[in-house]
């Protein structure tokens, strides 16, 4: 693809050092999470609004394919430039612009890291629920983008029940804004949803508007092992209709408990077939304090539980949601290839969604992990084979296809939160049929006539 035009009309509102052309450097651009690797023709850096806007006027000018990235902890591939173009990195718009205490309300860019925003916001006593264990790599563009969970959406709800305002940049360079504070807003169709979740697909999100909470300054984790992984989905199952809606609700099978443990040096039980985390929270010290009591005790007389006590500290309790952050970092540090279904199904089933990865049969060298978001009914199933081994990689993606015609049997879906990307894209027909992806790719080609906006991504051409 000849960017000789491109690079000359940039050249013309660009530094330099904002323009990324040499192979080594280059490579940064070329992967995410995934750990797949696609090297971009060149790599540009805006610092605001604006230049994101005339970058996108001159890519369209040249038709030149551009994936915007943000901190590429994708799980999914979608800031993989997978037709090469231009790698878009909005890293350097990384600004708080307003946090409005009055209103409630927090402005910012998208290349701001999550974690610099939860600490800006915690200094003041406010709160932005959505924080996913990524937190001190991903941004807050790339959030929206994937419409990212995190351990609270079972109180919470998600990232897109949070964004109030958008700027966004169209694939012909045009800005549209949309929304702003509002707490409501039903002026016509609702595009702020639509671009939450769009995997960089539709715009470049330049500027966010967030709905603030008041910090619940009270928290408290339930610590519980089980000697049965089934077990515990339905002791989640119990939990919710004991009428008690914990925050969090987190699972991790046998195989993450004793990957964290090897991982960490973390002194827990390897024999245990499950631990889950419970959190609640609130604003007074008793209800939160008898929230849990009940929970503990409802916990330690139901099947399959070994132990299940209210954490003694803070401390404790943070060490134990660390333990659960680290279960990806954990398992990829294991040196082998992994395929991971980002599953979710009505609560319900989960226990029979558990059921059955546990009776899937595969060669002994093949293992399944399973842990995740189980409060919301989201697994993250992760199915870990030797390197370079093809005939593991073909018995993993059977597995895969098989966990996934599954979850849609029991009426879920392919994936909760990490997005269709580049790793869902060839199983999303198995979920979405009829009308409804025909349409979804005309609402493609509304935004984005020529296709130059993150090609290759949830639609297979
Ligand atoms: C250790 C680990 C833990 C994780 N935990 C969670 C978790 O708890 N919950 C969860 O949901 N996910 C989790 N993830 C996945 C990932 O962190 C999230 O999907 C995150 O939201 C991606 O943000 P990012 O800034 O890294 O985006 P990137 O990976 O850079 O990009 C993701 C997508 O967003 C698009 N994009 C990025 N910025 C913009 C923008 N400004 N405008 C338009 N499109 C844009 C990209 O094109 C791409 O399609 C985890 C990943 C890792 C590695």
């Amino acid at each position: 693809m000849p960017l000789e035009g491109f690079l000359r009309e940039i050249k013309g509102f660009l530094k330099d050092s904002q323009i990324v052309l040499d192979r080594e450097n280059l490579s940064h651009f070329s992967y995410d999470a995934t750990e797949r690797q696609f090297m971009p023709q060149v790599a540009v850096l805006p610092e605001n609004g604006s230049e994101v806007s005339q970058l996108m006027k001159c890519a369209w000018a040249h038709d030149i394919p551009v994936t915007p990235q943000g901190g590429k902890t994708g799980l999914s591939g979608g800031a993989l430039p997978v037709r090469g173009g231009i790698a878009l990195s909005l890293a350097r718009l990384n600004r708080i612009i307003e946090i409005d205490e009055s209103n409630m309300f927090a402005v910012v860019e998208p290349g701001l890291i999550s974690n610099d925003l939860q600490k800006a916001l915690n200094e003041r006593g406010l709160f932005f629920p959505p924080d996913p264990s990524s937190t001190v790599d991903s941004t807050l563009g790339g959030n929206v983008a994937e419409n990212a969970g995190y351990t609270r959406a079972v109180k919470y709800g998600v990232t897109r029940d949070y964004v109030r305002g958008v700027e966004a940049v169209l694939p012909s360079g045009e800005v549209i804004t949309l929304g702003g504070k509002m707490v409501k807003n039903v002026a016509g169709y609702d595009l702020i949803s639509l671009l939450v979740g769009s995997e960089g697909t539709l715009a470049v999100i330049t500027k966010i508007t967030l709905r603030l909470l008041m910090k619940p300054h009270v928290r408290r984790t339930i610590i519980v092992y089980l000697n049965d992984l089934a077990c515990a989905a339905d002791l989640i199952v119990a939990v919710f209709k004991s009428g008690v809606i914990p925050c969090a609700i987190e699972l991790m099978d046998n195989i993450a408990i004793n990957t964290v443990a090897d991982h960490l040096r973390a002194p827990l039980p390897r024999d245990a077939a499950a631990l889950v985390l419970i959190e609640t929270d609130g604003h007074s010290e008793d209800e939160v304090h008898r929230e849990a009591l009940e929970i503990a005790g409802l916990c330690r007389n139901s099947a399959g539980v070994t132990d299940a006590r209210p954490a003694a500290d803070d401390v404790e309790a943070e060490r134990f949601w660390t333990f659960r952050r680290e279960v990806l970092p954990s398992l990829k540090a294991l040196g082998k290839d992994h395929l991971e279904a980002d599953v979710v199904v009505p609560r319900y089933s989960l226990p029979f969604l558990v059921r059955f990865i546990g009776g899937l049969e595969h060669s002994s060298s093949i293992k399944i992990a399973t842990y995740g978001h189980a409060g919301d009914g989201n697994l993250h199933v992760t199915i870990l084979h030797r390197r370079r081994n093809f005939a593991e990689l073909d018995e993993a993606y059977g597995l895969l296809e098989v966990i996934y015609r599954e979850t849609i049997a029991m009426g879920g879906s392919l994936t909760g939160e990490h997005g269709v990307g580049l790793t869902v894209m060839d199983y999303l027909p198995m979920q979405i049929d009829g009308e409804a992806l025909p349409l979804m790719r005309r609402i493609k080609a509304a935004f984005d006539p020529k296709g130059l906006l993150n090609p290759g991504k949830i639609f297979k051409e």
